[in-house]
């Protein structure tokens, strides 16, 4: 093992999706220039990087999916693709000159806070060694693909990857293609492959409630406008953010307003969907946004199609050349895709987190991950989480929190500067004391309606969901509260 950071650095980042890139440029714009970002892939980008499949677009308006403190003015789409935010990422990180400052290709594994130097000791899978005052982790919350346990997987055959893993190389036109799971990914894929593959065959656990994507190309002359006018901009981010954070009335304070949108979603199954058979088979069994509601124009038009079967009976095993589902129907396929979403609730697992006293955050959070703000947990002083446990959202955009988070880090590291502090440890009894409402919170929302999600773990904690409205949150985050915290000179 050899040392290639023996001097600390300020702050050490792990990940550069938004999360580290957003970071980095406030801590540059504050001055701080002591920083370091460890990023496992060869490039920016995280989610963005990795989910390049056929038809992948966000599902906030693009005004309101970037930040607020480096708008792009000439988004293409009211809600953009891929390309186009994952080339937002990357000139966001020239731009800001971040590229010097992020070690490509460097995996962490592991951290421990070596309590009488004060200093978080990170080791990656590769052996080496770096040392930090304030460690942020900044992996996201969809970082990890899932993949289902399908007896005799290992037999088959054909092609296999999963919608994060997106071989571009293995040509699906005219392929009889298995695509397993019905949740966001594949609500953007299945419409782009119908097309062009011999057969399609969804496997469906359960229906996702599709409502109507308000999207649309910007005009040359809106674009032009608002390079003219950047202020238009910033009213359209902050029209957007007011439309969308009245949606928590529906969510989290007054259920029953969910109605609206279950109308919405039976005129977009009834527009897209003739068959009244495959029109039940679409209906989902539990409350409307009890699991996150998807919009997509083309999902149920291509569901539609002749060569498309919706098969609802479950996956039985795998074969060598296809897939037995539970009416004991072998269909027989050149590829599966999966589009089974992320191990959501894993947070920083599989990394090594060892805090006071030999601590591991893994056994912490056996029961479920838990934060103060979502960003601090007790036991591990100068640890800050971007994106942690219940900052997700089912109704606003995510880079909205992760704003809030930044300003909470840096409010975090003036104090420990000025004040001349060794560490900050987040007391137990406050985290407590957040969780506790926090959770009796949850019970009141939608998402406890009666489902699983991916929001919660498999005992059926919420460990992932922010249950109020992101301008709370910001209020909260606003800057630390040095009373919440035990601080050590
Ligand atoms: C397909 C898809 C669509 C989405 N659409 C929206 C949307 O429309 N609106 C919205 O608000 N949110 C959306 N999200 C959520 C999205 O994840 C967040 O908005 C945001 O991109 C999260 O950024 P992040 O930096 O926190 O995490 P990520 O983008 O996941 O980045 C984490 C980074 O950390 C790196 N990393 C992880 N572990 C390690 C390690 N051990 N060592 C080193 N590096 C590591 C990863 O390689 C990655 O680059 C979507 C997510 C997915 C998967």
């Amino acid at each position: 093992m050899h040392n290639n950071s023996p001097s600390p650095v300020r702050v050490l980042i792990i990940g550069a999706g938004f999360g580290g890139l957003g970071l980095a440029i406030r801590l540059r714009q504050a001055g701080i220039e002591d920083f370091l970002i460890l990023e496992k892939a060869d490039e920016v980008g995280g989610t963005w990087r990795d989910n390049c499949y056929p038809g992948a677009a966000c599902d906030v308006p693009s005004h309101l999916y970037s930040f607020s403190f480096a708008p792009k003015l000439d988004w293409s789409r009211k809600f953009a693709p891929q390309e186009e935010i994952f080339a937002y990422q990357r000139q966001l990180a020239d731009d800001h000159g971040l590229r010097p400052r992020i070690r490509f290709g460097v995996e962490v594994s592991g951290a421990e806070f070596d309590e009488a130097r004060a200093l978080w000791q990170v080791t990656s899978t590769g052996g080496e060694t770096f040392l930090a005052r304030v460690l942020v982790s900044a992996c996201g919350q969809l970082n990890r693909p899932l993949y289902p346990q399908l007896p005799g997987i290992e037999r088959f055959r054909g092609e296999v990857f999963h919608s994060a893993r997106w071989n571009h190389a293995y040509d699906l036109s005219g392929k009889r293609v298995a695509v397993i799971g019905t949740g966001a990914s594949a609500i953007q894929f299945v419409p782009q492959i119908a097309p062009k593959v011999a057969r399609l065959h969804l496997f469906q656990r359960s229906a996702a409630y599709v409502i109507r994507k308000p999207d649309r190309a910007y005009r040359s002359w809106e674009i032009a406008l608002m390079q003219r006018f950047p202020l238009l901009q910033k009213l359209d981010r902050l029209l957007k953010y007011v439309q969308h954070e009245s949606r928590v009335l529906a969510f989290s304070v007054f259920p029953p307003l969910m109605q609206l949108f279950r109308m919405s979603f039976y005129a977009n199954l009834r527009r897209g969907i003739a068959d009244p058979q495959l029109r039940r088979k679409l209906i989902p069994d539990y409350p409307m946004g009890c699991k996150r509601i998807l919009m997509a124009n083309d999902y149920y038009p291509a569901l539609a199609r002749d060569n498309v079967e919706v098969v609802t009976e479950g996956i039985r095993e795998v074969t060598e050349t296809g897939l037995i589902a539970g009416d004991g129907r072998e269909r027989e396929v050149d590829a599966i895709i999966y589009g089974t979403g992320f191990a959501a609730t894993d947070f920083l697992a599989p990394m090594r987190i060892i805090g006071r006293h030999g601590r591991e955050l893994n056994q912490v959070w056996r029961e479920g991950a838990e934060a103060y703000l979502g960003t601090s947990v007790s036991g591990f002083p100068n640890l800050f989480v971007l994106y942690g446990p219940n900052t997700n959202l089912g109704h606003s955009s995510i880079l909205y929190m992760l704003e809030s988070q930044f300003s909470y880090v840096l409010g975090c590291l003036r104090a420990l500067e000025e004040r001349g502090l060794r560490y900050l440890d987040v007391k137990p009894e406050v985290q407590q004391r957040f969780n506790q409402r926090l959770q009796q919170r949850i019970r009141h929302t939608v998402w406890e309606q009666g489902c699983t999600s991916w929001y919660k773990t498999a005992d059926g904690k919420n460990t992932n969901n922010w249950p109020g409205f992101t301008i709370a949150y910001r209020q909260l985050t606003r800057q630390p509260e040095l009373a919440d915290y035990e601080c050590v000179r």
